[in-house]
């Protein structure tokens, strides 16, 4: 079994009308109702006003993959919890980081670099898989388009990534690195593009599969309890 939480900071649904209809719940929720139909997925979500954000440490200590949403509020994620999570990735816990979560502290934190990025809402979107034998690119089409979403264009202030799985082309002309891998630690992290709030991307098939084929990816191999750097006696 595999054991997901996903966090959403869950603010636009609860004021704007138009993106209350298109994810009536919340984006978590529509994350959690695909996600659950893999019968060896274990769904839990948090949100930024449950207590501690909903992540103590025994939540992600019970957290095989960490999926994150937040755009407006990154500030009031606490330090603390950025530092929780930073840390059980780094001890193996996965990290999934979608769309304007580029900005968060967890995903900055464990970058290194700042996320920013050129933007602009409403344009048309066409996603290229350019790693198709990776398994997050498994039984996802060589193309596809998302109309409307919004822009994202380079440059992507992210270090180098481990490995590029897919590369985005706006109709406004520009390019963006929209699926990169990162190892830190003993973690595994995927940051992917799609998914403002005002479309209705997580409701598309190709966009639901890659982010099913990311938490299979980025499931722990290996976790510690503790990350030390001890003195050791030699061996021989
Ligand atoms: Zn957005």
């Amino acid at each position: 079994m595999i054991k997901v939480t996903i966090w959403n900071e869950f603010l636009h649904e609860k004021t704007e009308e138009k993106i209350k209809a298109i994810y009536p719940d919340g984006i978590h929720m529509t994350i959690a109702e695909f996600l659950g139909k893999n019968d060896d997925f274990v769904i839990r979500t948090a949100t930024l006003d449950d207590p501690d954000c909903g992540l103590p440490q025994s939540v992600l200590d019970d957290t095989d993959v960490l999926i994150w949403w937040g755009h407006m509020a990154h500030h009031r994620v606490p330090d603390e919890v950025a530092a929780r999570v930073q840390s059980s990735v780094l001890r193996g816990m996965g990290l999934i980081v979608l769309h304007s979560a580029h900005m968060s502290k967890p995903f900055t934190r464990l970058i290194g670099t700042s996320g920013t990025l050129k933007w602009r809402d409403g344009d048309k979107e066409r996603i290229w898989c350019c790693n198709p034998g990776h398994p997050i690119a498994e039984g996802v089409p060589e193309q596809f388009v998302l109309d409307p979403e919004e822009m994202y264009g380079e440059y992507f202030d992210i270090p180098q990534p481990d490995e590029l799985v897919f590369i985005s082309w706006f109709k406004g002309g520009e390019v963006f690195r929209s699926g990169v891998t990162f190892r830190r630690g003993y973690g595994k992290i995927f940051y992917f593009r799609p998914g403002h709030e005002g479309n209705p991307s997580y409701h598309n098939e190709n966009v639901q599969k890659v982010i099913t084929n990311a938490v299979r990816w980025a499931k722990p191999i290996k976790r510690i309890d503790e990350l030390v750097a001890p003195m050791t006696e030699a061996l021989e």
